[in-house]
Formats: structure tokens, sequence, C-alpha cells
């Protein structure tokens, strides 16, 4: 029996035409290096794409392009923290997160978000968990894996946060920032322009564009923040391949028709595995407002909640799903949520009525 992947966190839309074609038409330049910013016509692009899409004033010189987000995060993360600085996450988080923290020399400190409160964000428990070590809030919106967006009220109680606590930087993660279902509506971070120099954003092309392979992402942060990060980039590295950056510009500029695409495609197949879920004993769903993951509450499922269970873990829940069915989900190691598992619906429409019926032979 084929496995069928649904752990993985690439989408299975086409890489966007219009970066394939610049990319092919920067292939005669010249052999030459990039500056390690980045190229102006990708942070211009960039910068544009925050003034006419949200009315936020974002120039190119604060933007530094990197190789993916991941690496945003890391040059971010090694400028900001000192040894032992706590780095607070609402949970569940990327599951990347906790490592990404340590290698800076953190310690990231869990946030525990109720799903049956639609993963609100908590402030009441997130004031108690500030410290003196505590240097960062680290926001994921929307959420992987839960696929939340923080309302208005939500990001303004960060923004208070900021302003109680002047050792406090926050970061928002927004790689998902393209693929948000109406009604929930998206604003970056970055519109709190007063509390700029304490507020980062990171953001890349491998979710909402399709091009994880191109390994292109972008930092947004206060000008000495920025100035490390691109000097540690200069050091390491270098800045990221001219030719990748060209097809990312070109994307950029092509983003509504491409996000309009995703989420056309994206809308009935959320509709079917919720109500697949819908229907199934012991699972429980949120209704994601954004991405292609839903995250599933399987606490019904493990021996502590239900003694008739064989499974004390989340993890052998889904190596069972996957020895009996070949089907792979995620279940949350090193998510700060123990019974959580996180499944990806951007698939073919065939492959995700075999999952699903697959699920439901497991489960039932
Ligand atoms: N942040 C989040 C929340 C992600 O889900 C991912 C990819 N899974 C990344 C960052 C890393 O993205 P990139 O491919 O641009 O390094």
């Amino acid at each position: 029996m084929e496995v069928l992947s649904l752990h993985l966190g690439v989408s299975h839309f086409a890489t966007p035409p219009a970066a394939t074609q610049a990319l092919q038409a920067a292939l005669s330049q010249p052999n030459q290096y990039g500056p390690t910013e980045g190229i102006a016509a990708l942070r211009e692009a960039i910068a544009q794409r925050y003034q006419e899409d949200e009315g936020i004033s974002v120039t190119a010189e604060q933007i530094l392009i990197t190789h993916g987000t991941k690496h945003a995060l890391h040059l971010y993360l090694s400028c900001l923290l000192t040894p032992g600085a706590e780095v607070i996450a609402p949970a569940p988080y990327w599951f990347a997160f906790p490592e990404i923290v340590r290698q800076a020399g953190g310690q990231l400190v869990s946030l525990p978000a109720n799903p049956a409160k639609h993963y609100a964000l908590d402030v009441q428990a997130l004031r108690e968990r500030i410290t003196p070590q505590t240097r960062l809030l680290l926001l994921t919106n929307p959420g992987n894996p839960t696929g939340k967006v923080y309302s208005p009220e939500e990001l303004h109680a960060v923004a208070q946060l900021l302003e109680e606590y002047p050792q406090l930087h926050v970061l928002s993660d927004e790689i998902y920032d393209g693929l948000v279902f109406p009604p929930a509506k998206m604003r970056s971070l970055l519109q709190f322009e007063p509390l700029r120099n304490r507020i980062a954003v990171v953001n890349g092309f491998s979710k909402s564009f399709a091009m994880a392979n191109w390994r292109v992402g972008y930092l947004i942060a206060p000008a000495p923040l920025l100035q490390q990060a691109t000097h540690l980039q200069h050091q390491l590295i270098g800045g990221v391949s001219p030719l990748n950056q060209l097809g990312a510009a070109a994307a950029m500029h092509n983003r509504h028709a491409l996000w309009q695409s995703y989420r056309q495609d994206l809308l009935p197949k959320r509709q079917k595995v919720l109500e697949a879920i819908g229907q199934l004993p012991n699972l429980q769903a949120n209704v994601p407002d954004a991405g292609y993951y839903v995250t599933l509450e399987i606490e019904n499922c493990l021996q502590a909640a239900n003694p008739r269970s064989p499974f004390q873990l989340v993890e052998e829940w889904a190596a069972a799903l996957k020895d009996q069915q070949g089907l792979e989900v995620l279940p949350a190691t090193n998510m700060g949520m123990p019974s959580t598992v996180r499944m990806s619906y951007a698939l073919p429409a065939p492959e995700l009525d075999e999952a699903l019926s697959r699920l439901r032979a497991f489960v039932s």
C-alpha cells in the first residue's frame, strides 16, 4: 500500500509560472555575487506589498532577504538572545521552534492555548509567564499547526504588553499569510508602527507561494538587529541567489491571483476534511482560519482519557495509523501540546478522499 503523506509542510501547488519565467530569463546574467541584504527588486516588491495591501509603511532598507524563513528566524534569534533568555510561544507551535531557540542560546517557554477556545491568546497566562529573563514573545500568525489568525483585539493586547514591558520584543512568523480564508482577516504585526523598535516579522515563499525549494525568506526587524543579522549572514553564507530572488519578486507581483487560486482549491478541501472529522468518534478539530493544516485533538483516543485505548502517546497513535492504514500524519512532538496531530489537506482531491477513508477505517 502506498503511504499517503499528510505530515508534510508542502502543498501540491505547482511553482508559480511567473517565478519560473523570471528565473529562466535571469539565467543569462553574468557570473556575479548578489548583495548580502538581497536584490533591490525583491526588497522593493515586498515593501510595496505591505504598503498596497495593508497601508503599512516598510522601506526596502528595513528588509533582509534570507535563505528561507528558517534562516531568518535563526539570524534574528542569534542577534537578539543572550544565554538563558526566555522566549514565550503559544502552543501548539511549529515543532522546529524549541531547537532554533536553543541553538540561539535561549529557552522556549510554552504557553498552551485552549482548543476549546479556538486557541485564543491567553493574555493573563502570558503575563504570568513573563520573568526578568523573558526577552521575546514568539507568535505564529497564521498559526502552524492551528491555522489560527489573531484578531485585532489579540494583537492590540500584544502591543499593550510591549508598552508595559520595555525589555520585551515580539517576533511574528507570518509565513502562511497569503492563505487566509474570509471572514478571517490577517493584519501583520508591523501595523504597530510606534513599537517597531521591538517588533520583527519573518516571512518567506515556501508556503504562500509554493516555492519551498527556492529557499527564499525575509526578515523585517528593528534597525540595529537587522544590521547585525545582515552582518552575520554576510560572514556565514552571503546573500541568497539573485536568480531565485528575481523569481520570488515575480511571484510577489503576482500574489493576488496566486492567493486567490490557492484559496479556491483549499476551501472545499478544508470543508471536506472538517465534515469527515465531525463524523468520526473521539476526534476534535477547530475550523482553521488559514493555511492547509487541520489540527486534530485526539485526547479521547489516548489511554489517559480512554482506558480502552491501546495508545499512551500521540506518537503511538500516529505510528499505528501509518502501519495499519498507510496514512502518515504529524504527531505533536515538540509542539508543546501532547495530544495534537497535524494533518495537511494540501493534496490532490483523489488523494485526500483516500486519506479520509483510511482515517475513517482506523478510528471507527
Ligand atoms: N515558520 C513556520 C511557521 C513554518 O511552518 C515553516 C515551514 N514549515 C518555516 C517557518 C520555514 O520555512 P522556510 O521553508 O522558508 O525555511
